[in-house]
């Protein structure tokens, strides 16, 4: 029966853990813990049952079920880049506190306050932060869902606080916040039937073109003569942005590029596809959202939001942007993993670039990350 030292050895020495949480919620001993980021179980082993749980919570060690995840969750039919879906639209939200500490449109703390009020939902996992740092946190009344507005930068085990949610707050009805890959992770443990999970209602998935680790990129600013902690906003676009005093400091993404984790490189889902409701900027204009719908659950609560003139809308004219952003994860994302099986298996960055038909400054490339 695989244990965790099968999940440590093919998932998190791998560097293809993402961080989601999922195993640290779903071990019975609570005997894995978060150390230096990673989730690890302490050395003294004595309350590990051996169960196999946390390796079967694990979603990077079944790819080959996410197909049928799809299908059962938000349907099936001809796939876009950007996912199955039912309606695409640009929207901002009304309310005057959001719109003060959102990132873009404000649609995720509108639609989790709409949810509350409504009786959807009864809380809410999503990311707060200590300065900029990323913290999984439970958000259960308005002031904690608008506090939590804002991007942080920075690997986050969302799904962690699921058990406390649960057990310790009470909740039935929660929707989970998260990038793609946090809501992967959440289709999972609902689609394995791991109880915790059944009490997920709802998803809200972020568009995700790549993360970053929290320290290094406060190292970066830092040697720009920035304090990270002081941003009033941050933001990557074509550059990464950072807001402070009045003023935009921007970095090139070459500069940043070295604080991308591994499992970053070779991820392939840029919006969010098995989530309820995917939001992002990208196609959107500044203070606006792109809202992809993608199911019955996310439609009714997007419409209720809408009818109580929570939210404005209004018409993409022009999706190709986004579509285009998409694929192009897909397409480096699935490079890049070869280059990493072939680096893996002994070649040297030359040998890679000549098997795969292309240069070595691009493979070289393709690797910087952490
Ligand atoms: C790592 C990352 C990369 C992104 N890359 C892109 C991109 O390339 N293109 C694009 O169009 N959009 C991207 N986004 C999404 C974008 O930054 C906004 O989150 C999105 O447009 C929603 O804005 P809003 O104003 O509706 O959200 P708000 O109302 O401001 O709410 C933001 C929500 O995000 C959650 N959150 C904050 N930080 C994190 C985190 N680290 N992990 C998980 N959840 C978090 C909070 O819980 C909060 O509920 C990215 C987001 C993240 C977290
Ligand atoms: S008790 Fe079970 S779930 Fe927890 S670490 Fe050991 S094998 Fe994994
Ligand atoms: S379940 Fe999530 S946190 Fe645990 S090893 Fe897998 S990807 Fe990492
Ligand atoms: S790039 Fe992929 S793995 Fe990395 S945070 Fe975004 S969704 Fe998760």
């Amino acid at each position: 029966m695989p244990s965790y030292e099968d999940l440590k050895a093919r998932v998190i020495d791998a560097g293809e853990c993402t961080v989601c949480g999922a195993c640290v919620v779903a071990c019975p001993t609570f005997h894995i813990k978060f150390i230096d980021g990673k989730p690890e179980r302490p050395k003294r082993t004595m309350d590990c049952v051996g169960c196999s749980i946390c390796y079967e919570a694990c979603y990077m060690l079944r790819h080959d079920l996410m197909k049928a995840i799809e299908t059962s969750t938000i349907g099936w039919g001809r796939k876009e880049s950007i996912g199955l879906h039912r309606s695409v639209v640009a929207a901002r939200a009304m309310d005057a506190d959001i719109t003060r500490a959102c990132q873009d449109g404000g649609i995720v703390s509108a639609l989790l306050l709409y949810a509350l009020d409504s009786g959807a939902i009864d809380g809410a996992l999503v990311v707060g932060g200590e300065g900029w740092a990323p913290v999984a946190c439970i958000a259960e009344h308005r002031d904690e869902i608008v506090r939590s507005a804002g991007t942080k930068y920075g690997v986050v085990p969302v799904l962690k606080e699921l058990r406390a949610a649960v057990v310790d707050r009470g909740l039935s009805r929660i929707c989970v916040v998260g990038s793609p890959c946090h809501i992967q992770s959440t289709r999972y443990l609902k689609y394995k039937g791991l109880p915790l999970a059944s009490s997920v209602k709802l998803t809200v998935g972020l568009f995700c073109r790549e993360n970053y680790d929290y320290a290094c990129l406060a190292e970066k600013t830092r040697v720009r003569g920035v304090d990270i902690g002081r941003a009033d906003k941050l933001d990557v676009s074509d550059e990464f942005d950072i807001y402070v005093d009045g003023q935009k400091l921007c970095l090139p993404l070459t500069d940043v590029k070295g604080c991308v984790p591994r499992h970053c490189l070779v991820c392939r889902d840029f919006a969010a596809e098995l989530a309820d409701i995917a939001v992002g900027s990208g196609g959107s204009p500044e203070g606006w959202s792109t809202v992809i719908v993608r199911t019955e659950d996310g439609e009714k609560v997007f419409s209720g939001m809408v009818e109580e003139a929570r939210i404005e809308t209004r018409d993409i004219e022009d999706i190709s942007e986004v579509k285009e952003i998409a694929s192009r994860k897909k397409e480096k994302g699935k490079q890049t993993r070869e280059i990493f099986r072939l680096k893996e298996a002994g070649l040297d960055q030359e040998e890679i670039a000549a098997r795969l038909g292309i240069t070595k400054e691009r493979v070289s490339h393709r690797l910087e990350g952490i």
